[in-house]
């Protein structure tokens, strides 16, 4: 028997606090395994020698009676009382109460009342108005319940990951609360949120204060907070509403902040690969600091508080501080992957002008009423000139793209009689005549050269027929880069974060011949797109070719919200402020998209 990990122990003792809940036990009761799960989880003792010597008791908050079903999970593999209850209900009937708003009390209705044992069976009895017309329910509660049950699917479709630009309003939101928070010095989000993963799992908050209780009191009365997870000394962990994302807050003291920071922010295999290094220079690093260590002594075990045998604590004040330390430039968050920054850093040899916010001057792919967009043409142009840019360039559906109100050429030319108008009115924005053309099955745009030629920017775009094999794809986008008029390839690979995957495509062969053929690579900001991702971005980079970062913009709105995302994918494929075409000014952008 291959012996059970104590994540299994966890997992087995939550299982029976959900099995008995249904069957309508006792808080008490099932609040006894919830406890225990805990306390599982935060030991660092052998279970199975404990179990052997019979002692599993002697953990606090371990009874008697949940000491014999560990002890019977660790030297069986199995525990029968769970395998008993389980084999009462349908095999997939906790799925339930992964649905927010749908607690064990009305899991039980559904289930006794109606045989609901899945998410399937929820949704068709939801879509009958069964639901509606079960006692204690209602036609709101059934609405609720199917909204959750999409949100429950999509996550766990995804491992329980979400979009990181569903997460991100919510998370900067909590940010600013926990800033606000009495006594708070220093606040931060930390983990893949921070590193701008395209999608993540959970939201990391570090703050510093003297005092942590005042700070976790503040947070709890964050009104988004659906259920307290758990709550400890220098940690709280929460859910919150709509999002059902768990929120872990960490409070230290100011001096230990940068370091738990860093831990914090991962990624696991950039923490691994630095305190290799470390351990070279007789140094360690973890969430509690970094340390000299003694000559000869144990680097520290983790839980142990007080570091035996480190000599000396040293002074972390910045993260940078910390790279100084190991002799390396300081590593931007996005780029902490091990994915070879740290060669880099070591030799100093980092880009230190990623690109940003500040340097984007134009903005090159929106949309406006006159395909599907929700402003018109002049509301996006007045926007876009607010924000600061310089220009702007209009590419609607072209169109094949009938569905999302792709312009003739008929409309095409009265469109750019609007733009001369709009130019004469408008001014310190100079505005460009473009196009989003579909790149057809063949490879071939949908409109003849004798338009395409008329137009400043051309962007071709995959719309239709993803299901092509990757032979297909690949020759579909070859050809439509021998269509000179092509500047720029739009959300190259289709992808859509969490439902649907890039389209198969051999990306060496097509980025060597967009860089034969002087074609720009979008890097889409749309955030269930973030298309280009991040490994192809580099791939891009490496063969000397340009990004056009762009927002995709369907609204006055997502002129400003999608760019940050746009940048996520640049920054962490190593983009400089060089690299992108719309950091240039008008001139060079124009030299830019001039095909070879
Ligand atoms: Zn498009
Ligand atoms: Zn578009």
């Amino acid at each position: 028997m291959k012996p059970v990990d104590k994540s299994t122990v966890v997992r087995a003792l939550t299982e029976m606090s959900q099995y008995l809940q249904l069957k309508g036990e006792n808080s008490f009761k099932t609040r006894a395994y919830d406890i225990a799960a805990e306390r599982i989880q935060g030991t660092t003792e052998d279970l199975a020698a404990l179990a052997a010597a019979g002692k599993l008791t002697s953990l606090p908050g371990i009874g008697e009676s949940i000491a014999t079903k560990i002890a019977d999970l660790v030297t069986t593999g199995k525990m029968t009382a769970l395998e008993d209850i389980k084999a009462q209900y349908p095999p997939r009937i906790l799925e339930l109460l992964t649905v927010q708003d749908l607690g064990p009390k009305k899991a039980k209705a559904l289930f006794e009342s109606l045989g609901v044992g899945s998410l399937d069976e929820l949704e068709a009895a939801c879509r009958d108005n069964r639901v509606r017309d079960l006692k204690g329910f209602g036609q709101k509660t059934q609405e609720k319940l199917l909204a959750g049950l999409e949100l429950a699917r999509r996550s766990m479709a995804a491992g329980g990951r979400k979009r990181l630009g569903d997460v991100m309003p919510q998370a900067e939101a909590l940010l600013d609360f926990i800033k606000r928070a009495p006594g708070v010095k220093r606040a931060s989000l930390g983990g893949s949120v921070r590193r701008m993963k395209e999608t993540v799992a959970d939201v990391d908050l570090i703050a510093s204060a003297e005092e942590p209780a005042p700070v976790f009191a503040h947070f709890l009365t964050f009104l988004q907070i659906s259920e307290v997870i758990g709550s400890g000394e220098s940690k709280t962990s929460i859910r919150l509403k709509e999002t059902d994302l768990q929120v872990d807050l960490r409070v230290l003291p100011d001096e230990d902040f940068a370091s738990a920071l860093h831990h914090f922010t991962g990624s696991k295999g950039h923490h691994i690969r630095l305190r290799g290094m470390a351990l070279e220079k007789n140094l360690t690093i973890s969430e509690w600091g970094v340390f000299r260590m003694a000559e000869d002594a144990d680097a520290p075990k983790k839980g142990t508080a007080k570091h035996e045998g480190a000599q000396e604590k040293l002074r972390i004040r910045e993260e940078k501080d910390l790279y100084a330390l190991l002799g390396m430039q300081y590593v931007p968050p996005e780029l902490r992957e091990d994915a070879g920054e740290i060669e880099a850093a070591l030799a100093h040899a980092l880009p230190t002008d990623l690109v940003s916010a500040e340097d984007l001057q134009g903005n090159v792919h929106s949309h406006s009423t006159w395909s599907d967009g929700r402003n018109s043409l002049e509301e996006m142009v007045l926007a876009a000139k607010a924000m600061g840019f310089k220009y702007f360039t209009v590419t609607e559906h072209s169109q094949t793209s009938n569905y999302a109100g792709g312009l003739k050429i008929d409309d095409l030319k009265r469109q750019w009689d609007e733009i001369d108008a709009l130019q004469e009115k408008v001014k310190g924005i100079t505005l460009l005549k473009g196009i989003e053309s579909d790149i057809l099955e063949d490879g071939s745009l949908d409109y003849p050269d004798s338009v395409l030629e008329q137009l400043d920017v051309v962007i071709g775009s995959i719309h239709q027929r993803y299901s092509q094999d990757e032979d297909a794809m690949t020759k579909r986008v070859l050809n439509a880069f021998d269509n000179p008029h092509l500047h720029i390839w739009g959300h190259p690979t289709g992808r859509l974060l969490l439902k649907r995957d890039a389209a198969p495509m051999r990306m060496d062969e097509i980025l060597d011949k967009a860089a034969k053929k002087g074609i720009v690579i979008e890097v889409n900001g749309c955030p269930e797109r973030m298309d280009l991702k991040s490994e192809h971005v580099r791939m891009a980079l490496q063969r000397g070719l340009k990004l056009s970062l762009s927002t995709d913009a369907h609204s006055v709105d997502e002129l400003r919200s999608h760019v940050p995302w746009a940048l996520a994918s640049a920054r962490r494929g190593w983009a400089r402020k060089s690299d992108v075409i719309n950091a240039g000014d008008l001139k060079a952008f124009r030299a830019a998209i001039t095909r070879r």
